[in-house]
């Protein structure tokens, strides 16, 4: 079956069919349901925060690396290819792509693990802090836009679809959403399809960003199968081409690869399965998916990044400040909440650790440093 047998699929998610709201609204006059949500995710201010945290690299390090903004328009740019192909719905995919970090904390995972810590130490009965979680938080809670409610009013899906992973105890606080885990169901195959198009994205321009920043060489590149694979045959096909242009090209050719494959395979698991509406796909086994043998280059590729570039030295260094500067705001707000901007002060004890979580959550790496020097440093006057 080739791709284009599909045009809009049954097993799709449609937006005729939402399962709703958790605040009605009037239906949008001009634009489907999920393509307001897209519109309403691109409107709110942790989306144009993306702009100044981390991916990999601490966003003042350099112009040139991914932020979180730009990896997330790319995992959009991935996941948008592959629905298309697949018949499913692009604006549910694009919105869930759009939304799928807005709960990253400053700093990346480094600032999300140390919040955990925290959260753990201080405030035990939390649930600690988990950034997809977190995500969710952001659209169900924490934008402050619309008058008759809080957050975004997101359809079902779209939530379903940022809630990509969740301990089953957070799950139980959940109602809707969380229920999957619990019965062990699978989410939509938009939200299915937006999570590896975050793994086909960040492994490819991690990448990217790692050889430009010298942290990894291409001869160590050139070890790892499915990267080397590719720049042999563009070495063999361009052989006078300038390192940099023959790396693009690598990638480019990488990421092609991927998607097709990706395509192929879900494609073919559909036409096993057969799955008739959007809620049978939840009862079905994982469509959206890899070969297998595509599943243990990308792990391959994974494992080479996380050994020699993410655990690179220098990138713990960055790390380690990281932490301490979210460990030690973390304590101070906790400790003297004086200290917090009014709104994220509560006078019932019990709540602060996760307002300062909140606080903290929101900010972009240069805000956190900055913050961290008004609160700790003498020279300061605010
Ligand atoms: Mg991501």
């Amino acid at each position: 079956m080739s791709a284009r047998d599909y045009s809009r699929a049954a097993y799709a998610c449609d937006p005729h069919q939402t399962k709703g709201r958790r605040f009605d609204e009037p239906a949008p006059g001009n634009r489907s349901e999920f393509q307001r949500d897209r519109d309403r995710i691109i409107h709110a201010n942790s989306f144009r925060r993306l702009a100044y945290k981390t991916q990999v690299f601490v966003n003042h390090e350099g112009d040139w690396f991914r932020t979180r903004l730009t990896h997330t328009l790319e995992v959009a740019q991935i996941a948008r290819v592959i629905a298309r192909s697949l018949g499913l719905d692009e604006d549910l995919t694009e919105a869930i792509a759009l939304a799928h970090d807005l709960g990253h904390t400053p700093f990346g995972h480094a600032g999300q693990d140390e919040l955990n810590r925290c959260m753990k130490a201080l405030a035990p009965d939390s649930g600690g802090f988990e950034h997809n979680l977190q995500s969710l938080r952001v659209v169900d809670e924490l934008e402050e836009r619309y008058p008759g409610f809080n957050g975004l009013n997101l359809c079902f899906e779209t939530r379903e679809g940022i809630l990509k992973h969740c301990s089953l105890a957070n799950a139980r606080q959940l109602g809707d959403v969380g229920a999957r885990f619990m019965d062990r169901t699978e989410p939509s195959l938009e939200a299915q399809l937006a999570n590896l198009a975050d793994e086909i994205a960040y492994n490819n321009h991690d990448i990217d960003d790692g050889l430009r920043s010298g942290l990894i060489t291409l001869s160590q590149m050139r070890e790892v199968p499915i990267f080397g694979r590719h720049f042999h045959q563009v070495t063999k096909d361009w052989p006078d081409l300038p390192e940099h242009r023959a790396v693009a090209e690598t990638i480019r050719q990488m990421i092609n690869t991927l998607i097709m494959d990706v395509t192929q395979t879900t494609l073919s698991r559909l036409e096993t399965a057969q799955p008739k509406s959007a809620d049978d796909v939840r009862h079905s086994p994982p469509m959206v998916a890899f070969s297998d043998d595509m599943r243990s280059q990308a792990n391959e590729l994974k494992a080479f990044l996380l050994r020699d570039l993410y655990r690179h030295y220098q990138v713990a260094r960055m790390t380690n400040k990281a932490r301490r500067i979210v460990r030690r705001l973390f304590e101070v707000f906790v400790d003297e909440p004086a200290l917090l901007p009014p709104n994220y002060q509560r006078t019932n004890r019990a709540h602060q650790p996760r307002a300062v979580a909140d606080y903290i959550a929101a900010m972009t790496d240069r805000y956190a440093i900055i913050e961290h020097r008004r609160v700790f440093k003498m020279d300061e006057t605010f």
